[in-house]
């Protein structure tokens, strides 16, 4: 007898090579086998007749096989099978090509259920066949794997399915019948033989819910471990906030100072915070990062501050010496440069002092974990652009101490609310809404090739009277002709660089910047483009990530559909920001009417929790980053926008918590080893 636990070189059928193929899709055993689920199916019990045959339409038929022809083409060895074929409805010629071994198996006067399409072949309205079965049955397709074909996957879990009957049930029984859920053995079993369609709903049902209840499981056990832990109370230095928000340039938003006193509320207790900051580009996270900062230097305690790029550590380091009035004992830690107050010192000066809690607030990109830094009084960390970050970066820095500083993470990702609360169920969350007074909204066109000339004078006079632009391409270098047949209608920073540079604005300063130039070289860069000596940066997606340049105010895109909506709306949250007018261009030459209507929502909206819910629609959901790290993506069955689905496991999770999971030592075990997998803790 098969068993669940063999690995599959013991199944018959499986050489070498299989077995090899195999292990690249993590496939070794028979147990594995079974949760290699199909990918889609063909439904061959949904019959059309003849008569209902449409050009281009996929349709499954009935029929009998009247007469048949063969035909040899000019290219010697193409060979098409003709056929009459005929139901109730009527009759049609079908025709199947390059499959010569069907001639003795499609004998006139046998019945079968074809797939195929209606098309034009030699003038005439034929039916283009695909497929054909002698028995109407739903049938899984499954992912091929290099020379594994779906084939091959339906064989062997025929064979594998003879060891269903050894999978144990976890769930427990009264998840099982409050939720209306099949047995899991029973589950398997039909998602890879679907007895009828409302039986594989039912077994896909089954399925989705595990994936979504272990999840749900696993945070639900990750937040009451984090709740055993301890943090250092930091009282609200009250008085001193006010002075300094008293002395601030600008007035806060009523939004800033919600999530400010939020924050430094959650640091008086006792109990890690853990939360995340949410705000549109340019809603000012900053500075309510930085009340939170002050509140816990007040109390003596140390900051760490992490940014995805060495621009934007530099950047908030600016900006908080400039509001602080270069007071604070701040230090900068990037791979290319230590500095301590104003001052460049050594790294290693830097880490000593840091060590010593002389510098009190540190800002870093990733080298401060490169640099396996020492914090002593860490009591708040705050994350910029937290999905760039791995949860197991994180885990580093709190380290084994007994106790846990405050964690803070900010995005600028306008994650829809039914998904964040999917993905961060154990954060809370802060959202700053609002935009500071006086932004003017900025004007966005999708702008069509007949108008380039047009925009580019009107750039020409905005740089004139002294404002700055950046044009976004989406590629780097020209690809190769024969290596990227679909990027060739991309446009690349180089030669949109030359081009501008030589043609367009001969008079301007133009500069480039993109992700294979030294980070010393982007610097400089940047930091030229900061202070007003360059007019136009011509860029790839790099500016996408928090830059703040009041001056700019024209943000061009080459092959907007190139991008998401989030993203595009990332880019023009880069100018703006001023009370002067701003504007976004964006070009595509992109003929697709889908494509038009997305980059139209651009036009209209400027709120980006509505686009990032109009490109989950159209674009699926792999264009949050943040999925990946979650748990979430990995999901086989399951989909994070079945609220509803998402729901009940989650209310499923809890009951069975508030039982002990103890009490359920096959879930218990499987949920260990989903949190060990995923790296979730
Ligand atoms: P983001 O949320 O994208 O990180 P920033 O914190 O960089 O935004 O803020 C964008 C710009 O707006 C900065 O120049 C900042 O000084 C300014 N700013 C922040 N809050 C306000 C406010 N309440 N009123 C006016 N300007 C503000
Ligand atoms: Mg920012």
């Amino acid at each position: 007898m098969l068993d669940i636990n063999s690995k599959i070189e013991t199944i018959y059928g499986v050489g070498e090579k299989a077995q090899k193929e195999l292990a690249k899709i993590s496939l070794a055993t028979v147990l594995d086998i079974l949760y290699y689920f199909p990918w889609r199916y063909d439904d061959w019990t949904d019959i059309k007749p003849i008569r209902s045959i449409r050009i281009n339409e996929e349709a499954v038929v009935f029929v009998t096989i009247k007469k048949i022809f063969i035909q040899r083409t000019m290219r010697k060895r193409m060979i098409i099978i003709k056929a009459k074929i005929s139901d109730e409805s009527g009759e049609i010629e079908a025709i199947w090509f390059n499959q010569p071994f069907l001639e003795r198996v499609l004998t006139v006067g046998s019945k079968w259920y074809l797939v195929g399409k209606g098309a034009f072949f030699n003038q005439k309205k034929i039916f283009s066949v695909k497929a054909q079965e002698k028995t109407a049955q739903i049938v899984p397709i499954y992912h091929s794997s290099g020379f594994l074909k779906s084939n091959f996957f339906r064989r062997i879990i025929k064979i594998c399915l003879g060891a269903n009957n050894q999978i144990s049930e976890y769930l427990p029984d009264f998840v099982m019948q409050k939720f209306r859920l099949i047995e899991l053995q029973s589950a398997i079993n039909f998602i890879h033989q679907p007895a009828s369609n409302p039986i594989l709903q039912k077994a896909k049902r089954r399925l989705a819910f595990d994936e979504l209840f272990i999840i749900s499981l696993s945070l639900l056990l990750l937040r009451q471990k984090r709740n055993r832990k301890k943090a250092l109370v930091a009282k609200a230095p009250v008085d001193k906030l006010k002075i300094f928000t008293e002395n601030l340039p600008f007035k806060l938003t009523n939004d800033q100072r919600r999530s400010a006193w939020q924050i430094i509320l959650d640091m008086e207790k006792s109990r890690p915070m853990n939360r995340l900051l949410q705000g549109d580009v340019g809603s000012g996270k900053t500075i309510v990062a930085l009340l939170a900062s002050i509140s816990v230097l007040e109390n003596s305690f140390q900051v760490a501050w992490l940014a995805p790029t060495e621009a934007l550590a530099r950047q908030h380091f600016d900006t908080i010496n400039k509001f602080t009035g270069n007071k604070l004992a701040i230090g900068l830690l990037t791979s290319s440069i230590a500095k301590y107050k104003d001052k460049k010192i050594s790294k290693v000066e830097l880490i000593k002092n840091i060590a010593q809690e002389k510098v009190k607030i540190i800002i870093a990109t990733h080298a401060l974990l490169a640099n396996k830094v020492i914090i002593p009084k860490l009591n708040l960390l705050i994350v910029d652009e937290q999905h760039r970050f791995g949860v197991k970066q994180r885990s580093q820095l709190i380290g084994a101490k007994k106790s846990s500083p405050h964690f803070l993470s900010m995005t600028a990702t306008p994650i829809p609310r039914t998904l964040s609360l999917a993905l961060y169920g154990d954060l809370d969350i802060s959202i700053i809404r609002e935009k500071p007074l006086g932004r003017k909204k900025i004007i966005t066109e999708l702008v069509g090739e007949n108008l380039r000339s047009q925009k580019y004078n009107f750039i020409e006079k905005q740089i004139t009277s002294g404002r700055q632009a950046f044009i976004i391409c989406p590629l780097i270098e020209e690809p190769e002709p024969s290596k990227s047949l679909f990027d060739l209608d991309k446009k690349s920073v180089v030669a949109e660089y030359k081009k501008i540079k030589k043609k367009v604005f001969s008079q301007k300063k133009v500069a480039m910047l993109h992700g294979k130039m030294k980070p010393k070289e982007k610097q400089k860069v940047m930091q030229e483009f900061k202070n007003g000596k360059i007019d136009i940066l011509v860029s790839t997606a790099v500016v996408e990530v928090g830059i703040d340049i009041a001056n700019a105010t024209i943000m061009m895109v080459e092959g907007a559909d190139k991008f998401g909506l989030a993203q595009l709306h990332q880019f023009r949250g880069r100018v703006g920001r001023s009370d002067r007018q701003s504007y976004c261009f964006l070009f595509s030459s992109s003929a697709n009417e889908k494509t038009h209507q997305r980059l139209m929502a651009m036009e209209q909206l400027d709120d980006g929790f509505k686009l990032a819910e109009i490109d989950l629609k159209m674009r699926g959901p792999g264009i949050f980053s943040g999925i990946k790290q979650s748990g979430f993506g990995n999901l086989k069955m399951a989909s994070i926008f079945d609220t509803m689905l998402l729901t009940e496991a989650k209310q499923g999770a809890e009951l069975t918590l508030s039982r002990g999971l103890k009490n359920f030592p096959i879930l218990d075990e499987k949920v260990t080893e989903f949190t060990q997998h995923e790296h979730l803790e």
